[in-house]
């Protein structure tokens, strides 16, 4: 089968990926085969490229935003039928023994594996997945529309959670990028009023199209305080601006793996009035499944950027250099 590999994470520019050759993976105990149809383009896959997440498998096949359809099962997988069509997110394990797991906050588990990351994901014809991490996906979503729901939306998902914004509460989105523009949605059809900062006029332009009431520059000021905020740009400076623009008990939530350093928060800029700072570290496996399940009920539409499989590494460039709206999807087969 063909994938795409991260041959020597670096700069994307200097082409940290490559198209190989491999043998069709062979499913164990427990997994399936899963012969992809689509996979989104996630900024955490741009990470793994660039180096900016360290190295879990060399040579790595990136992609966690997986759909596909079973094409073999391995000793004891029973979940699917051969061509039933499914999802593969980025959690590809968890231990289910330790302190985190037995609690039910498996996002945090101390030995969680990761799909494109600590296995090979989604940048290939064909990858596996355990059977007890994948999804069943809705029929009204197309392979197109489920791809980015599997982290651009669960992830988002889970910010929104972690934001704590109140009913019809003021909602600030930092970046406005794929998992933003599916956040805002979810958040609009639940009553929120959206607030969008982001440096790209493309991504300006689509949030007044999904009904954002102001829209302004990466940093910029918004009218009004805010309930509730998430910043989705890995840009630590921009904690700072996002922290001044909350109200009183307003939480941010930072919603990537990865942010560059925060600058010194000012205590009564930033923080004092019972401002709340929150991360986001990955998501549980129901996060995923009450996702899915709303997604299409509140009519989500993510806009999407289509590839063809041989231009992954374009796809990556343009996500790196804001020439992506929405989000990216990679058609596979
Ligand atoms: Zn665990
Ligand atoms: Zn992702």
């Amino acid at each position: 089968m063909r994938a795409w590999e991260v041959s020597r994470p670096g700069p994307i520019d200097d082409g940290p990926l490559r198209l190989v050759d491999r043998p069709l993976p062979e499913p164990g105990p427990g997994e399936v085969r899963v012969d992809v149809r689509a996979c989104g383009v996630c900024r955490t896959d741009l990470h793994i490229a660039e180096g900016d997440l360290e190295v879990h498998r060399p040579q790595v096949v990136p992609g966690h935003e997986v759909v596909g359809t079973v094409s073999a099962r391995g000793p004891g997988a029973d979940r699917f039928q051969l061509g039933e069509r499914v999802g593969i997110a980025w959690l590809a394990s968890t231990c289910g023994v330790c302190r985190f797991c037995r609690r039910g906050e498996e996002n945090l588990c101390l030995h969680a594996t990761f799909t494109g990351w600590d296995r090979d994901g989604g940048y290939a014809e064909a990858t596996i997945v355990d059977e007890r991490f994948a999804y069943r996906l809705p029929d009204e979503l197309s392979d197109e529309q489920a791809a980015p729901l599997l982290c651009a939306g669960i992830i988002g998902y889970r910010a929104l959670e972690r934001a704590s914004l109140r009913p019809g509460g003021r909602l600030g989105l930092y970046g406005f990028g794929a998992s933003a523009h599916i956040t805002g949605q979810i958040a609009r059809a639940q009553g929120a009023e959206l607030y969008v900062a982001t440096r790209s006029i493309d991504a300006q332009r689509l949030a007044r199209d999904l009904g954002a009431v102001w829209v302004g520059g990466a940093a910029d000021m918004p009218p009004v305080p805010l309930d509730a905020a998430i910043l989705f740009a890995p840009v630590g400076d921009l904690v700072l601006p996002a922290m001044a623009a909350l109200d009183r008990g307003g939480v941010l939530a930072v919603a990537g793996i990865h942010l560059t350093d925060i600058p010194p928060l000012v205590y009564d800029a930033h923080l004092f009035q019972e401002r709340e700072l929150r991360s986001v570290t990955a998501n549980t496996r129901r996060d995923g499944e009450e996702l899915l399940a709303l997604a299409p009920r509140l009519g989500v539409h993510a806009t999407v950027q289509p590839y063809p499989f041989d231009r992954a590494a374009e796809a990556l460039a343009d996500l790196a250099h804001d020439r992506v709206t929405g989000a990216a999807v990679l058609h596979v087969s």
